[in-house]
This record gives C-alpha cells, sequence and structure tokens, in this order.
C-alpha cells in the first residue's frame, strides 16, 4: 500500500469516547476529530450495536435492485433535520463524491432548463473541496491542486473573506458586503450566461483554519446568485452533522443555499459516507429531463446510512449539537485567552466547535513565522508527543500564516477540555522556548 503518512506513527489500538489509545497502551486526546470527522466520539455502542445488527441483515443491495430501510429511513431523519426546502437526498462514500454530486446536478439542472452554456462554478481562495480532480478545479489551495496543472479545467475564483487580514476603516458588517461583491464582479467578467452555481464551506475548514466569514457576507452571496439565475452550493462536508453547533452551518445566518454536500460527521467516521442534498424544486426538474446521470456502486450502502442513522439518533437523544454549541464557546473563550499568554498567537477564530488559531510574527500585521521552521508541521508534532493530536495547515494566499485546528468531538466535557488546555499550553510552552519567543 502507497504510505498514508510521512510521519513515524504508531499502530492503532482502540478509541474510547474522545480518546485514542495505541499499541503500547499510550493515550491521546483526539483533538481534531480525526479530520473533523468523529463528532460522537470513538465505539459508541449504539451505533456499533445498530451497524451489527445490519451486518447479520445484508451488509450490500446495489440501488438499482433494491431499496433498503437503512437508507430510505436516514434520508428521511436528514430531511427532517434540514432547513426548509433541503428535502431531496443522494448518498455517496464521501466529501470529494458529494461535491462532484453537485457539481453535476448544478449543471443537469441547467441542461434542462435549456441553458447549456451555463457550466463553470466559482469558488474561493483559499478553500478545499476534495480530491478528486473534479473537485480540485474548485479547491483554491495550491500545494494540493498545482501539481495537478494544466487542471482538467480549473474553475474561476474570488477571495474568502478572511477580514482578520484587513487593515482598512470599513466595519466588519461593510467588509462583508466588499467581499461579496466580489462575487458579482466575477460573475461579470465570466458571463453570467456561464455560471451554473458559486460554492462555498460556509465556515471555512483546513484550507482557511475556520474561517468566519461576517453575517452580512451571506445574505449579499444570496441575493447576487438570485440575481443572475446561479445555484448557491454550500459545501457542509465538514460543518455538517453539527460541528458549528447548528445541524448546518447555514442556520447561523438564515440564508437558504440549494444544495449542500455533507460527509465526515454524518457517519462519524463509522462508515465511509457522504450525501448530497438539495432542494425538492431543483431535483424535480432534472427528474423531469432524464434524471440525474450520476450513481456510485456504494450510494447508499446499508451499513454506511445504518451508521448514519444510528449517529443521527444519538445525536438527537444526548443533545450533542446543543453540547457542541455550549462546548465550543467554553473552548474558543479558552483558546482566546492564550493570546495574552502566547503573542506570536495572532487569531482565534471559529463556530462551535470547529475551532482555529493562527501564529504570527506581530498581531499588528499578522506576519506570519518565517516559512523555514515549519511552526505548522512543529507544534503538532509537540502536542502529539503529549497525547493530543491536533490538526494543522500553512494558508496560502495573502498570508502564509500557520494554523491550528482544534475540533474535538462533540460530546466533549468542560473538564476534558481543561485536559486539551493544559496539554496545548505544554506544547506552546515547548515551541515559545524552541524559538526564544
Ligand atoms: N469539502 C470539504 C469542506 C472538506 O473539508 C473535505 C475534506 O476535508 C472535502 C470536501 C473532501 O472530503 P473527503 O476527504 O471525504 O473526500
Amino acid at each position: 500500500m502507497f504510505s498514508l503518512t510521512k510521519l513515524p506513527r504508531p499502530f492503532l489500538d482502540r478509541g474510547e469516547g474522545i480518546y485514542f489509545f495505541d499499541e503500547s497502551g499510550k493515550r491521546y486526546i483526539d483533538g481534531s476529530s480525526g479530520a473533523m470527522v468523529s463528532n460522537i466520539g470513538h465505539s459508541n455502542p449504539r451505533v456499533l450495536a445498530k451497524m451489527k445488527a445490519q451486518m447479520d441483515r445484508s451488509t450490500f443491495g446495489y440501488r438499482l435492485h433494491f431499496r433498503t430501510h437503512a437508507s430510505e429511513d436516514l434520508a428521511t431523519k436528514i430531511a427532517e433535520m434540514m432547513p426548509e426546502g433541503l428535502d431531496r437526498v443522494f448518498f455517496v462514500s464521501g466529501g470529494s463524491e458529494a461535491v462532484e454530486s453537485c457539481i453535476k446536478l448544478a449543471r443537469q439542472y441547467a441542461l434542462a432548463k435549456g441553458e447549456p452554456d451555463r457550466w463553470k462554478v466559482i469558488s474561493r481562495f483559499p478553500s478545499y473541496h476534495g480530491s478528486t480532480l473534479g473537485t480540485l478545479a474548485l479547491t483554491g489551495y495550491d500545494p494540493l491542486a498545482r501539481p495537478f496543472d494544466p487542471m482538467l479545467q480549473d474553475m474561476p475564483k474570488i477571495a474568502a473573506p478572511r477580514t482578520y487580514l484587513d487593515r482598512d476603516n470599513l466595519t466588519e458588517e461593510e467588509r462583508g458586503l466588499k467581499y461579496a461583491e466580489l462575487l458579482r464582479d466575477k460573475i461579470l467578467e465570466e458571463g453570467p450566461e456561464s455560471v451554473a452555481a458559486f460554492i462555498m464551506e460556509p465556515v471555512g475548514g483546513a484550507s482557511t483554519g475556520a474561517l468566519v466569514a461576517p453575517d452580512s457576507y451571506f445574505k449579499r452571496i444570496r441575493e447576487i446568485c438570485d440575481e443572475f439565475g446561479i445555484l448557491l452550493i454550500f459545501d457542509e462536508v465538514m460543518t455538517g452533522a453539527g460541528r458549528t453547533g447548528k445541524f448546518v452551518a447555514s442556520e447561523h445566518y438564515d440564508v437558504i443555499p440549494d444544495i449542500v454536500a455533507m460527509s465526515k460527521g454524518l457517519a462519524a467516521g463509522y462508515a465511509p459516507l457522504g450525501a448530497m442534498v438539495a432542494k425538492g424544486e431543483i431535483v424535480e426538474v432534472v427528474e423531469a429531463h432524464g434524471g440525474f446521470l450520476h450513481g456510485y456502486t456504494y450510494s447508499g450502502n446499508p451499513l454506511a446510512c445504518a451508521a448514519g442513522l444510528a449517529v443521527l439518533e444519538e445525536m438527537e437523544e444526548q443533545g450533542i449539537i446543543e453540547n457542541a454549541a455550549k462546548m465550543g464557546e467554553i473552548l474558543k473563550a479558552r483558546l482566546m485567552a492564550l493570546m495574552t499568554r502566547y503573542p506570536f498567537i495572532g487569531d482565534v477564530r471559529g463556530k462551535g466547535l470547529l475551532l482555529a488559531f493562527e501564529l504570527t510574527q506581530d498581531r499588528e500585521e499578522m506576519a506570519p513565522l518565517p516559512k523555514a521552521w515549519n511552526a505548522y508541521l512543529e507544534l503538532v508534532e509537540l502536542a502529539y508527543e503529549r497525547g493530543l493530536i491536533i490538526y494543522s495547515r500553512r494558508t496560502r494566499g495573502g498570508s502564509e500564516g500557520d494554523h491550528f485546528l482544534i475540533c474535538p468531538p462533540l460530546i466533549v466535557t468542560e473538564a476534558q477540555i481543561d485536559e486539551i488546555m493544559a496539554i496545548l499550553t505544554a506544547a506552546l510552552d515547548a515551541f515559545a522556548a524552541n524559538h526564544d519567543l
């Protein structure tokens, strides 16, 4: 097998709640829920029991031959939990496939409406939408995208609203509107008749480090899409299934997108599962013109769907989304307090338990730390050695800041936040000592 990591990593023995144990018995706090996946923690007994029950009946049934209760029940549950109108669900196996599905639905919708020239999907920079060639064309993250130049067909991009880097006299509200206008300008530059959709992560993921846009941004983006008959796609692969303290992040902003991509927290790491959720009125138009030309062998896999349903039931019964909102406030306040102790923490941001901090040489200008330090790798290792897993990237474009995602499972308690903070502080102390900061 290709090596999945360049780093020396122990063999995993087991996971329990927010913890992992390696084969030597060492315990790690899963401070990033893997890659922002394990929303309800590890080895949840209810989910395991429901998966075992499904395994005893069947682990596979091809969608053209059978319907399964697991997939139908999960689709119904998702539609109930989604904002009004987002009620048609199409299952896939992961986030990249979910985004691919959104692109293809948007393009088939344009075709069905007799607008074959609408094929472009505008996206943002920085952004991350997946690792397939189609989703890489949308992704605004050069280290992953540029090696594949010439891209199959790169897509137009606008700047994501990284307002924490702006040094102007505008209010946050005005900045939100300023960044939203970039979409309008880009649509006019490309030609509105050539644009099928605009895609964005409602709260940024790994590429931006939990970027939160001003509230004003969302309403204006929706208006601009409507003005030109362009579909609004929210990539909620990371933000969906409760991560930000709501079932989907769009609920924070009172804006309803036309199509949503979900994955990660949906089956919370218990099985590979993703979903595209679309407005019925869009799917009906496509269905009236021959149907959605898309599908994977594993679409609607009953074992994955049984896991997803058990995860959502557990979330509802245990109040896990509410816990994410509450613990998110506490953890964010604790991270912000670190700024007093460590002047090299330049920004803390995020929503719910999708939280991040970014390092800087000086907070005023947000100048990044020297690139050669590779701070984004070093701090992760310092935390890992001490038994805390966190996730990092170096933001590209505009600023090369090192940022770190702190995103524990949504079941985290206040006492466990204390444990996270104790190890994180020890790792930051070691980092400061290594660099005389
Ligand atoms: N979209 C977003 C916002 C993501 O964060 C990711 C993964 O990190 C993806 C899409 C791709 O998902 P996957 O890795 O499951 O294909």
